[in-house]
């Protein structure tokens, strides 16, 4: 097979939600960017456009607000104006109001593959922008000066030579594989069914996490009074309820949820993602980056995952601007420089969302007897100190920490800079 050749700035592996939106910040900046994705975009069905939904923290709202998205997916976003947070069989209830917390949502819902055609959409009207998709990469090599992605696509085969790679191949990264990333990995033996329902009481603008003995269950605001449903189970429990008729799987989640939206009226298709911790052992190497689900992958409970990819996004191009800004067009993506900035400004979020998410599935799940108690008396306490509740809003609204100039409403290059 013959290879075409394809010279670009950047090299982006996987098209899911962090590497379109990664795309489509770099369109805003004067360097040239190669997307490649295995899946088809115009069908968004790969895992980052499925039927999930994605509660975004007010940061990021503000970072796609910033990059023109926003208004594009703002008629489908459901605000969220307050979470309650309970334990099942527990008197402990806490529960954190946007009201409180002084801004009009806590974050917003918005279904994955609406932003995922957005992001899309928008990537089609880019500059200096190609896309090869559906196509695998088959292997990438770094050099001192520039990567080598070789990609097949539909029978043939492009050689993509680029000063940058970035991996956005999710959370099984071939990217990291092929240059010997290694990562340290927890298999949380659960699995999270997610599917949207339609209960009997308005939600309100309210999201719910309820933790049960078998892992934590969400109830997330939708438009259309639908809520979009994370249940997570240990992986026979899963597998279990994943074969039940609509009738039986509805009483069996009913039991574990309860009653504060009433009945569930209707149910929709339910689909399960097996959860597992990982941790990259670096976000960079030579000529590489690695962003979203590829560098960090959580556990779901705290609706942090892809809050935090879209803070690499808005942190990576961030860094390559101030590289164009400083050296012009000399400016190398690659070089050792910007990636050490980027690897040394995400490495204290990182470590603080892993270990908050890790931390309340510890808390809750695996906990004995006598902290269970306490762990109801943690939650009212947990109720009665603003100050602690205050910090958790604010970080789960990704406001805290030093913020990017996306995420400040800026824009990453001055206008004269930009093309
Ligand atoms: C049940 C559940 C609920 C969640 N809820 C939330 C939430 O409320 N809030 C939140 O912030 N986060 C949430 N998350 C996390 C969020 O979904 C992820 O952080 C996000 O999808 C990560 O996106 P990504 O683009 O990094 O990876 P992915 O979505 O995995 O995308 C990777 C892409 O790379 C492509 N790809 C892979 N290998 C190759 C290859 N070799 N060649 C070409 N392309 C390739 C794939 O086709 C895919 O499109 C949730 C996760 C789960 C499982």
């Amino acid at each position: 097979m013959r290879a075409t050749e394809l010279v670009c700035d950047v090299v982006i592996i996987g098209g899911g939600l962090a590497g379109s939106a990664l795309a489509y910040a770099l369109a805003q900046t004067p360097l040239s960017v190669a997307l490649v994705e295995a899946r088809d975009p115009r069908r968004l069905e790969q895992p980052s456009f499925d039927a999930r939904a994605t509660a975004l923290a007010n940061g990021s709202q503000r970072i796609l607000s910033t990059l023109g998205i926003w208004d594009s997916v703002a008629a489908s976003v459901t605000p969220i104006r307050s979470i309650h947070i309970s334990e099942r069989g527990r008197f402990g209830v806490s529960r954190i109001l946007a009201a409180e917390e002084g801004v009009p949502a806590l974050g917003y819902l918005l279904e994955n593959r609406i932003l995922g055609a957005a992001l899309w959409d928008a990537l089609g009207r880019a500059q200096r922008f190609t896309s090869i998709a559906p196509a695998r990469l088959e292997s990438l090599t770094a050099g001192p000066d520039e990567v080598v992605a070789r990609v097949e696509s539909q029978g043939s085969e492009t050689m993509i030579r680029a000063r940058l790679a970035v991996a956005a191949d999710g959370a099984s990264s071939q990217v990291r594989d092929e240059l010997g990333i290694t990562v340290i990995a927890d298999d949380y033996a659960q699995h999270a069914v997610i599917l949207n329902c339609l209960p009997e009481v308005p939600h309100a603008g309210r999201a719910f996490e309820r933790f049960t003995t078998d892992g934590p269950v969400a109830m997330l605001p939708l438009t259309g009074n639908r809520v979009a449903a994370v249940w997570t189970l240990p992986r026979p429990e899963a597998e279990h309820v994943m074969q039940l008729d609509d009738r039986e799987f509805t009483r069996a989640l009913q039991a574990s949820f309860g009653y504060r939206l009433g009945r569930f009226a209707e149910v929709g298709r339910r689909s399960a993602y097996p959860l597992l911790r990982l941790r990259s052992a670096s976000v960079v190497a030579p000529r590489t980056a690695l962003i979203g689900s590829a560098a960090v992958n959580l556990h779901p409970v705290a609706g942090q995952g892809f809050n935090l990819a879209l803070r690499d996004v808005a942190i990576l191009a961030e860094v390559l601007s101030d590289s164009i800004l400083e050296s012009g067009s000399d400016a190398d993506p690659g070089a050792a420089e910007p990636l050490e900035r980027y690897r040394v400004w995400r490495h204290k979020d990182q470590d603080r969302v892993a270990a908050f998410t890790h931390g309340l599935i510890k808390f809750f799940g695996y906990a004995s007897a006598p902290v269970e108690v306490s762990r109801g008396l943690g939650l009212m306490a947990f109720d009665l100190i603003p100050g602690a509740k205050a910090a958790l809003a604010r970080h789960t609204m990704g406001l805290s920490g030093r913020l990017s100039r996306l995420a400040r409403g800026l824009p990453l290059l001055p206008p004269r800079a930009s093309s």
